[in-house]
């Protein structure tokens, strides 16, 4: 069996590289750029500060701020058009993974002569035709790790149905990890956040796929968000951890090339019935997603208390390779006031087999390290809903 990797994103790391972006506008030989946020991160100060240090660098450029929560299909075609008529050469997309998504979108959409559901990463789908242009990404969340991925999410105006458009030609070629972006993030954005990037790395590294190198990289990313996480919450201008937040963040994004598992399906079916932040869905689901994964991957469960330096208790020797590792995920998620289960949303009947549908139709639980059948989903769920 043959196996394909690819690790091409150029990454510039460390306090204020976000200052350095004219010298990537150069580097990429661009000089028009149309600079993508979403209407949250516009409003803030660090946002103002990041426009005038360009206006000082001289640098042409308009900015398109039409998004908002999560990205449509009328805001990428807002921006498609901003882009056609200010003749832009390039886009540099700051903001979380939804404004970073819209900016690679609006990449293909203002280049291609089909709109954007067309290229739709599903069986006969148009292929992305010549070059998109050049994105530089900024982010200024610490979880999804679009700044390095190759597909956006963005939904239907009415259904608000997610659909995935995927191709290697919209990574963005440089990314600007700057931790003094994310230092404005509350505290509950910053926790959520953050259990999305841990939830990343945990599950490309149980999946059993063959990628070596991603495997790794999730070993280490997990490392890093679990020794960082409570820091970057609870002391916000702390600059190594949330440092150490980006990168892990950008890490799990590199790994999931290898999979995820059975916690991004339900979060996907959380986030299409009851609108639930992804970064939270996956907090409140991943200890008891790993609890079913606990009997499949015994070796792997150890290689992570190892590498967390985690050791049971003595009394508790004979407990099962990540029982520990479950404990301290579970402390973490009080520490951080992420609820233990979903009670809080007293979820109907319909909503939860509605939910059980849309986890079991997900493209993401078949990779994880044990099957997720109807029976089960539906177990766990419920489980989760007494919580
Ligand atoms: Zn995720």
């Amino acid at each position: 069996m043959l196996h394909r990797f690819s690790f091409p994103t150029d990454i510039r790391v460390g306090p204020h590289v976000s200052h350095k972006l004219t010298e990537a506008l150069t580097d990429l030989s661009v000089e028009n750029p149309l600079v993508v946020t979403d209407s949250g991160f516009a409003s803030l100060e660090v946002f103002g500060d990041f426009l005038k240090r360009l206006r000082s660098d001289s640098i042409k450029f308009e900015v398109f701020s039409g998004t908002q929560g999560n990205p449509c299909l009328s805001h990428v075609n807002a921006g498609r058009d901003a882009y056609r008529t200010g003749k832009h050469d390039s886009i540099v997309a700051i903001g979380g993974g939804a404004a970073l998504d819209v900016g690679k979108a609006i990449g293909v959409a203002a280049t291609q002569t089909h709109s954007l559901f067309e290229y739709v990463d599903e069986p006969g789908a148009r292929a992305i035709e010549g070059e998109l242009p050049p994105v530089v990404a900024l982010p200024t969340t610490a979880g999804t790790g679009s700044e390095v991925g190759r597909s956006s999410v963005v939904s239907t105006d009415d259904t608000h149905e997610k659909k995935i458009i995927f191709s290697p030609k919209m990574m963005p070629r440089i990314v600007l990890v700057d931790p003094h972006l994310t230092v404005g993030l509350p505290a509950a954005v910053t926790a959520a956040t953050g259990f999305d990037a841990l939830t990343h790395n945990l599950e490309a590294y149980l999946t059993p796929a063959y990628n070596p190198m991603c495997s790794g990289i999730a070993l280490e990313g997990l490392s890093m968000v679990f020794n960082n996480i409570a820091t970057a919450t609870e002391k916000p201008t702390d600059i190594a951890a949330r440092t150490e937040m980006l990168m892990a963040s950008l890490m799990g994004a590199v790994a999931f090339q290898k999979g995820l598992g059975l916690t991004h399906s339900y979060a996907h079916a959380l986030s299409t019935v009851k609108d639930l932040h992804h970064g939270l869905a996956n907090a409140i689901m991943v200890d008891h997603v790993m609890e079913y994964y606990l009997e499949a991957c015994p070796e792997k469960w150890s290689t992570v208390e190892a590498r967390l330096g985690l050791r049971p208790p003595s009394s508790a020797q004979a407990e099962r390779p990540g029982t520990e590792f479950l404990r301290h995920l579970a402390q973490l998620k009080k520490r951080l006031g992420i609820p233990a289960g979903l009670a809080h949303l007293s979820l109907t009947e319909n909503e939860k087999s509605s939910i059980c549908r849309y986890t079991l139709l997900d493209v993401c639980h078949p990779s994880g390290p044990r099957a997720a059948e109807p029976e089960s989903v539906k177990t766990l769920l419920d489980k989760v809903c007494q919580l």
